[in-house]
């Protein structure tokens, strides 16, 4: 059935947030420059997370260096990042009172780093404007460069690496024709393997053709690259050149892969229509500890120099 025919069910009919809190979320991303995946992969929860005074903020740009089939972030040449732009993001953290900031990019692929030194310079100046505030990372597959990637961001270890999936490994060639399924798990694992106390995170969307069983192997797959944390969700065709939906999911489908989740091992689960990898991503953190993991992490660093 093609995807015009096919009429939204109930549970996915969302409100457009409005209010005091979302008003100056709106104001202060407008007056700062700053972009969000939010905005740019038109996120259904846009209303509700900004009206909470959250937003995930993407860097380096709107203009990814790949060209996956299910996101509308624009693609082609991107700018070299923008010096001015850490700061803006720290001001943001400031002005927001943030307490929790999941940062995310666009793919890098022309950077020798694929950005990750940029990321890096955010959450140091962040962490000067606002030290009590714990952060998630999004990242690109980091395609040449995992490695590098890796130690770059060891100096500001995140409380959470997440990096996502997306979808079943058949339908890569598909919906994500520059990445590799593997490739994916790679960085998951090399982030555990360097930073065993950072959660790791990553999110799968359904309703693009996949089955069930491939699902269950992506889960699997997870779990044995050590990945903590899973987000699952409907996919919604972002823009008209996006990819069809094939199926929409229930909720009470939602709530069965979040048990299965659960019963394969994941600490932190995230299972419904409207699930995001960002959505919610604060929520159950103790943020006192998720702040202490990167202090300690760094008396740990200046006692081993000094030895
Ligand atoms: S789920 Fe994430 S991307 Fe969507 S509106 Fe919320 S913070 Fe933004």
């Amino acid at each position: 059935m093609s995807e015009r025919k096919k009429r939204l069910p109930d549970w996915l009919k969302r409100r457009l947030g409005a209010g005091q809190t979302f008003n100056h979320t709106h104001h202060t991303l407008d007056t700062l420059g700053l972009e969000t995946i939010c905005t740019n992969a038109n996120c259904p929860n846009r209303g509700e997370c900004w009206s909470r005074g959250t937003a995930t903020v993407l860097i380096l740009g709107n203009i990814c260096t790949r060209n996956c089939k299910f996101c509308s972030v624009g693609h082609g040449k991107p700018l070299p990042p923008d010096p001015t732009e850490p700061k803006r993001v720290a001001q943001m953290a400031k002005e927001m009172e943030l307490k929790y900031l999941v940062i995310t990019s666009v793919d890098r692929d022309d950077l020798v780093d694929g950005g990750a030194g940029h990321f890096r310079t955010c959450i140091q100046q962040c962490r000067q404007v606002v030290p009590e505030l714990a952060f998630e990372l999004l990242v690109p597959d980091f395609r040449d460069c995992q490695g590098k990637a890796i130690e770059i961001l060891t100096d500001v270890r995140p409380f959470v690496f997440g990096h996502n999936v997306e979808t079943v490994s058949s339908l890569y060639s598909k919906a994500r024709p520059g990445g590799v399924y593997e490739r994916s798990l790679e960085l998951l694992k090399k982030a555990k393997d360097a930073w065993p106390d950072t959660q790791t995170k990553s999110s799968v969307m359904l309703g693009l053709g996949e089955t069930e069983g491939e699902v269950m192997q992506v889960m699997q797959d997870l779990r044995a690259v050590g990945c903590d944390r899973i987000a699952l969700g409907q996919y919604l065709k972002p823009s008209k050149e996006s990819l069809d939906v094939t199926e929409y999911i229930t909720p009470e489908k939602f709530d069965w892969w979040a048990d299965q989740a659960r019963q394969m091992g994941f600490s932190w689960v995230q299972s419904s229509p409207f699930t995001r990898s960002s959505y919610h991503a604060e929520e159950k953190v103790n943020i006192k500890s998720a702040v202490s993991l990167h202090r300690n992490f760094k008396k740990v660093q200046k006692m081993q120099r000094k030895k």
